[in-house]
């Protein structure tokens, strides 16, 4: 390769401005134009050197790159990326060695701003048209032809389309630049960060710094023709000051005059010292840009193109704002969304407001019910006007947004934001269709005051507030402490703990006697789980049923409780007490389980236990809860033959009727009626109740956590025949069982009746 009056660096050096700074390009290959001449007689590289030698294009020098061959051609090519001009041999090595060339350069290489002139000494020779329009051919010339001012005028013309090429691709890189970068930030400073964008673009274009400044309109407005419409929302050096005021308080008239020209004829306008370009379309904002600079005709031609291709890039900026919208706001109330909420408190939790900012979560009570009884579209006009509501109580002062179907979030000042003010606002009915519906609210809060988690443990914790609020009833409120928190990550925690020992069989069932107290005989057990964790403590069942149930571990678990029991029941029968029942318990979770009548057929058939033996104990207030679904249940299990037991009978609330229904075997009589039991023999008069109402519907009744004597036979002598507790036994191992069995016979045999 053979070059004269240039070096790599130059090369380099221009690679590096085009992808980062655009406004040097123009000046970076300011040095000379680059020219190649590619063909096999050395006679025409000199003739060629000495026609445009000293010729000058746009105060550019030329500089000449030389190839004897195309391959010597192609290696060349591969590493130079600036060259402006090829004048090619079409006849080489080859006939077509010209025309494959240019193929490579354009299809291969990718070069297609490099303007291509070709040349061949035979004179009837000419390449197909397809191929010069193909392959972006510039010109075509017979060697003969090319004389010297007919070479110079051909190059001089391929050099300026050259550079103009060159300016187009690169306001053409830049505005994919701006495009992506417009895409990814989303934000609302996205028209901004875009404008700004496009008057660096336009210095970079036309080669010079130029001072300028972008508008458009306040608000949604499309199309304005009032300068007090128009912000300023962009601007460079001397207009810096005017970002974020109004296109009618700019001082100069002559500026104003300007833009308010161009909003009345709607065109561009050109003056001796400005320039005001507008964009508009049909469905977007109109914007306007104003340049301080005169503009030559190649400039006006080059803001041609750009400007064509930059409504591209504005149509995807605001694009992107409407897409924005739709990610940050709730179409239904026009709210702001979870994530915009998410964002705002961010903002907030770094901010000395955090201080004395409060977070709320308020749920509307019984929305669900109501949007089912009254319809969607009833649901939809309620929400809007809670959302009004809130908005013209807390509206300006306050960040309000709608994070769920029924809950929205207020963020604010604790002056504001705290439960009386919220609870005023639902004093009055909400006026919906014509309707006056009376609504109320329960709210969690946590005040961002000292508070060290990010935004979004914040609205995790307020929603931990608001649950721990429903909890207590409806039309409450509940502020977040830590303690919650902990007791929300001890859950977690303890969730992970107790699948590890269920998978690693640290959970075991315990069985506790149940005795007939006229005969002192054992009529069966309950069968209770225990967990050992490995430190060798245990953790009482209360507080783990409650999380297996709540992480539906209790499914799997339950099931294994259920096959463990039914287990022993065959054991202990084998052992010659025929007549002992196994009492097990059975979850909510458990119960509404879809496969739970197979899980307990299963059960039974795969030990062998005898179905009329195994007895289900469900609570009073699952009872409750679904009542259709129980009866349905309850009569299949009855139809297997296992029976029925309420457990904890007392504290929930049951019809007799219901009670009836659901045909039950027996009442467990819960362990705080028997507790009222003391020495005062007035007491346990709930006991007593229960004890008549069991003998009333004729259903059996067994006392729980009996553990004196006293209590047993004041339970006695209500008619309560049947107990279990301390007083005759705790909940024992299997093993323990074994021997307890063998024991107790001798005592009952001891003990007349
Ligand atoms: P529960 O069904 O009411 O079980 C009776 C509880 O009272 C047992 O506590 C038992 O150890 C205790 N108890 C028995 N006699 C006395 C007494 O004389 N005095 C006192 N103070 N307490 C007595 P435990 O074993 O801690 O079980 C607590 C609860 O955990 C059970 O209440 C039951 O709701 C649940 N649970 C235990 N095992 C299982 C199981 O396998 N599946 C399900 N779903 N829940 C279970
Ligand atoms: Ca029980
Ligand atoms: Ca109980």
């Amino acid at each position: 390769m053979s070059e004269i009056h240039h070096s790599h660096d130059d090369a380099l050096v221009f690679m590096d401005e085009v992808t980062t700074d655009h406004s040097s390009l123009i000046h970076a290959v300011k040095s000379s134009w680059r020219i190649m001449i590619i063909d096999d007689d050395p006679d025409v590289h000199s003739a060629t050197m000495f026609a445009l030698g000293n010729l000058e294009i746009q105060n550019r020098p030329l500089s000449f790159l030389h190839a004897y061959s195309a391959n010597e051609a192609r290696t060349i090519l591969a590493q130079e990326s600036d060259i402006a001009v090829i004048l090619l041999d079409v006849v080489m090595e080859q006939e077509d060695a010209g025309l494959n060339l240019v193929n490579y350069v354009r299809k291969n290489l990718g070069l297609n701003d490099v303007r291509i002139i070709l040349r061949t000494g035979q004179p009837g020779y000419a390449p197909e048209i397809d191929a010069i329009r193909d392959y972006d051919i510039n010109d075509y010339k017979t060697k003969s032809e090319l004389t010297r001012t007919k070479l110079y005028t051909t190059v001089t013309s391929a050099i300026r389309s050259y550079e103009q090429i060159c300016s187009i691709t690169a306001s053409q890189r830049g505005l994919e630049l701006i495009v992506n970068a417009s895409t990814e930030l989303m934000s609302q400073k996205g028209l901004q960060n875009f404008s700004s964008g496009v008057l660096q673009q336009i210095s970079s274009l036309l080669g010079r710094k130029i001072d300028g400044f972008i508008c458009s309109p306040r608000d949604e407005q499309l199309r304005v023709n009032d300068l007090a419409e128009l912000e300023i929302i962009a601007a460079n050096s001397i207009f810096t000051p005017l970002i974020a005021q109004l296109a009618s308080a700019i001082e100069h008239s002559e500026i104003r005059q300007m833009i308010g020209q161009a909003l009345v004829t709607r065109n561009n306008l050109f003056s001796p010292h400005a320039t005001l370009l507008l964009f508009e379309s049909v469905d977007q904002k109109d914007v306007a840009v104003y340049l301080q600079s005169p503009m030559s005709e190649l400039d006006k031609r080059l803001l041609d193109v750009f400007c064509s291709n930059i409504s591209v890039g504005l149509s995807n900026v605001m694009l992107s704002s409407r897409l924005h919208r739709f990610a940050y706001f709730d179409p239904l109330t026009g709210l702001a969304n979870r994530l915009k909420l998410l964002q705002t408190l961010t903002e907030t939790l770094q901010s000395p407001q955090k201080e004395q900012s409060v977070l709320s979560l308020i749920d509307i009570d019984h929305f669900a019910e109501t949007n089912d009884a009254l319809g969607h579209q009833f649901g939809d006009l309620l929400l809007c006007a809670v959302a009004k509501r809130l908005l013209t109580n807390f509206g300006t002062s306050c960040h309000l947004s709608r994070v769920g179907g029924d809950t929205f979030a207020l963020l604010g000042d604790q002056q504001s934001v705290n439960p009386d003010n919220i609870f005023k606002i639902f004093h009055h009915p909400f006026d919906v269709d014509n309707q006056d519906v009376q609504l109320s609210s329960t709210i969690g809060l946590v005040k961002l005051k000292n508070y060290d988690g990010g935004s979004s443990d914040a609205l995790k914790d307020t929603n931990i507030a608001l649950k721990r609020a429903k909890t207590h009833q409806r039309s409450s409120y509940s502020y977040f402490t830590l303690d919650m928190g902990v007791e929300i990550r001890e859950r977690v925690r303890m969730m992970h703990a107790l699948r590890a020992a269920f998978d690693n069989e640290r959970l075991f069932v315990v069985f506790q006697p149940q005795i007939d107290m006229i005969t002192n005989e054992a009529v069966g057990a309950e069968a209770l789980l225990r967990w050992k964790t490995e430190d060798g403590s245990f953790i009482p069942p209360d507080q783990f049923i409650p999380i297996a149930e709540y992480s539906g571990l209790i499914v799997d678990i339950g099931e294994w409780v259920l096959r463990s029991a039914c287990h022993e029941l065959v054991q202990i029968h084998a052992q010659g007490y025929t007549d002992f029942k196994m009492a097990i318990n059975v979850s909510q979770a458990q119960f509404s389980h879809p496969l739970f009548l197979q899980i307990l057929e299963r059960a039974l058939h795969d030990t062998g236990a005898p179905a009329n033996y195994v007895e289900l104990e469900i609570t009073e207030s699952m009872a409750m809860t679904d009542p259709e679904l129980l009866i349905k249940t309850l009569h299949h299990i009855k139809q297997l033959g296992a029976q029925i037991s309420i457990d904890d009978f007392g504290t929930g609330f049951s019809s007799l009727s219901h009670l009836q229904k659901l045909n039950v075997d027996k009442l467990k009589i819960d362990r705080a009626f028997v507790n009222e039991i003391g020495e005062n023999a007035d007491e346990g008069s709930i006991a007593k109740m229960i004890v008549q109402l069991s003998q009333s519907l004729n259903i059996k009744v067994i006392a729980e956590g009996v553990e004196t004597e006293h209590q047993a036979k004041t339970l006695l002598s209500f008619g309560c025949r049947l107990a279990q507790g301390y007083f005759y036994a705790r909940p024992l191992t299997k093993e323990d069982l074994k021997i307890w069995l063998i024991d107790n016979e001798q005592i009952s045999i001891r003990q007349p009746t």
